[in-house]
């Protein structure tokens, strides 16, 4: 079983229908699932799935995402015509973008590292990852799961430059 979550950047990703199409061209800082009762509505599903990808790695190629969910302070990019909820900005992270790593071809970078909001998660909702929160994980983790991360699963190979 191979562990690494890509050596092959950059990958493709896009909608459902096709009509959006994004480039990822540098591997993600980490993954994750997100159990919250705001994520399983969204994916109609037990949870959500994120690769966080630097900002500058990441392009849309083909099609304008429009905003879904809340419409809140998050921002939910999904395609108009399929819905398929496709990337999120998070305006307190400008540095990266929350990818939907369903959206990814193959298999790659989909596994989540860390799970949050087991609190509102499904009984039999289990994921493989090495972290759980039941909320959101508080600031100061974030650095040592993902060095742990990039150590694990980038081969060492810093994600940030
Ligand atoms: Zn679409
Ligand atoms: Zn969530």
């Amino acid at each position: 079983m191979t562990r690494r979550p890509s050596p092959d950047a950059p990958a493709t990703g896009r909608c459902r229908c096709g009509r959006i199409v994004f480039e990822v061209a540098k591997p993600p800082l980490i993954t994750m699932a997100c159990h919250c009762t705001g994520c399983q509505r969204m994916t109609a599903s037990a949870f959500s799935l994120s690769a966080a990808i630097p900002a500058e790695g990441f392009r849309v190629m083909e099609g304008e995402p429009a905003i879904g969910g809340l419409h809140g302070e998050l921002e939910h990019f999904c395609c108009s015509r399929c819905m398929s909820w496709l990337f999120t900005r998070i305006p307190a992270a400008q540095s990266m973008i929350n990818v939907r790593s369903p959206m990814l071809e193959g298999a790659d970078w989909k596994e989540p590292f860390v799970e949050t909001w087991t609190s509102e998660k499904l009984p039999w909702a289990t994921t493989p990852a090495r972290h759980s929160f039941p909320g959101f994980p508080p600031q100061e983790a974030w650095p040592r799961m993902i060095a742990e991360f990039q150590a694990e699963f980038a081969g060492g190979a810093s994600a940030k430059s």
